[in-house]
């Protein structure tokens, strides 16, 4: 990769005092970017970044974090590697602004799930292109955002504005399994980024038809986890001879009126806005529904066809999934215990312990234990209404005028969690536009971005940040 030539007399200047020019800010005399050139090396760093192998377990992420050292180093950017134990690291780069904003992070995890190889079209860690897409484990979640990270970070080196806030690139290992990455750096090295005002990482939504981008769902809030088991006890048997209150019978009539259960309506004001959003897109009556919708949830019915649909219930209450049963080993056993498993999804804002004061009144039965079986973390969000929010809008809709820009809470989790408690403003956003066909490859087999996303993705992220920088 080349960078376009600066002017001679400037660069006559920089060979007489003897400075390089590598990293030197262009500035306003820089010409028009290359975007030819650098969207060449963005689809040639994505391959190189694809074929390091760091499936979690065991991740390995050192490699990566020492590819990524190794591209910082050439362009002049201050890194650093932390190694929290063997195999295991992060790495953080920064660009120095002149601190008159708050920093920004451009967040991403290294480490990617592992891959069934004997189920993909080719080798998950070979990078091949194939009818125009590059196919790799990571190719979604989430070295293709890394990957616009990097980039973004050497075309602002290179050719980018005059900094108003630093610019901090995070990689971390292990989100996939348990975040240890990012849990060690919050809680050994915060003193390096705790100050920021902007989080940008995984959790966007966004929908492409055919050539066209129709909506980009910035990632604002995410629900919780909060799974429970419910054990059961009761005198065993034989199964010839039926015990009316068995431990399963309970359990089986427990979990009836659980999942007869509808947990209250809550609307959230990310939520709320992500409605009215949408409104302009749907036909009558949801049209004037959605466009007023905290007077049309006032309506039974209406709630009750709204939240009949998976894409919305999500979204407007705490969510309860049944999902493992365990009883007897044998048909002719009444067993002593049953139990059975729940995925409980808390939104933003609420509290677990009056989530299960609540189960506990569902349940009605004093004879079954409730047990909390994962760490929670509690939900939280960030508000929309900031000068990245508007960013995003603006750039998107420069390239993609079509595109509805909203708002979107995800049923799933992401590290924004653990750095919104730092009061930094997360948001899960990148320029990456998929169809629902090819979101099966997050965590699935053929896992793949088209090259002409990473050409476009590049140029939008930075004008992005680079908007949002000076
Ligand atoms: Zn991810």
């Amino acid at each position: 990769m080349t960078k376009p030539s600066a002017p001679a007399p400037l660069l006559a200047l920089a060979i007489i005092i003897g400075i390089s020019m590598t990293n030197a800010h262009a500035q306003s005399t820089s010409p028009k970017v290359n975007w030819p050139a650098y969207q060449d090396m963005a689809v040639d760093l994505m391959q190189q970044y694809l074929r390091i192998n760091t499936s979690n377990p065991p991740g390995n992420e050192i490699e990566t974090a020492k590819f990524l050292k190794s591209l910082f180093d050439k362009y002049g950017i201050q890194n650093e590697i932390y190694e929290y134990k063997p195999g295991r690291a992060n790495i953080i780069a920064r660009l120095k602004g002149n601190g008159s904003k708050r920093p920004i992070i451009l967040l991403s995890h290294m480490d990617v799930v592992t891959a069934d190889a004997s189920a993909w079209r080719v080798d998950p860690f070979s990078a091949r292109i194939i009818d125009g897409d590059i196919y790799g484990r990571g190719a979604l979640d989430m070295k293709n955002e890394g990957l616009l990270h990097l980039m973004t970070m050497i075309l602002l080196s290179r050719e980018g504005p005059k900094l108003s806030r630093d610019v901090i690139f995070l990689a971390t290992a292990d989100e996939e399994v348990k975040d240890e990455g990012s849990i060690w750096m919050i809680a050994n090295k915060a003193g390096l980024f705790k100050d920021a005002e902007y989080l940008l990482t995984e959790g966007g939504d966004n929908l492409r038809e055919g050539e066209t981008v129709k909506f980009v769902g910035v990632d604002v809030a995410e629900k919780a986890p909060f799974w429970l088991q419910l054990i059961a006890s009761g005198e065993p048997g034989h199964g010839s001879r039926p015990i009316a209150d068995s431990a399963p019978n309970r359990l089986v009539a427990a979990m009836s009126r659980i999942i007869q259960y509808k947990p209250p309506i809550k609307l959230l004001p990310a939520v709320e806005k992500f409605f009215q959003d949408i409104a302009p897109l749907q036909t009558e009556p949801r049209r004037s529904q959605f466009a007023k919708i905290r007077e049309s949830l006032k309506d039974p019915a209406f709630v009750e066809s709204l939240t009949s649909d998976r894409e919305y219930n999500f979204l407007l209450r705490n969510t309860i999934s049944l999902t493992m049963l365990n009883g007897s080993k044998q048909t002719n056993v009444i067993p002593t215990t049953a139990t059975c498993n729940l995925d409980v999804r808390l939104l933003p804002g609420e509290q677990p312990q009056e989530f299960l004061k609540e189960l506990v009144k569902v349940i009605a039965d004093p004879t079954i234990k409730i047990e909390n079986v994962n760490t929670f973390k509690p939900p939280n969000s960030s508000v929309s209404d900031t000068e990245l929010f508007r960013t995003i809008t603006r750039v998107t809709k420069t390239h993609h005028p079509e595109a509805l820009i909203t708002t979107k809470m995800l049923s799933g989790y992401t590290e924004s969690q653990l750095y919104r408690q730092l009061g930094i403003i997360c948001y899960g956003w990148a320029p990456m536009y998929t169809t629902p066909e090819e979101n099966e490859g997050v965590h699935g087999n053929n896992e793949r971005i088209s090259v002409k996303n990473v050409r476009e993705g590049t140029r939008e992220f930075y004008e992005v940040v680079s908007d949002l920088v000076r």
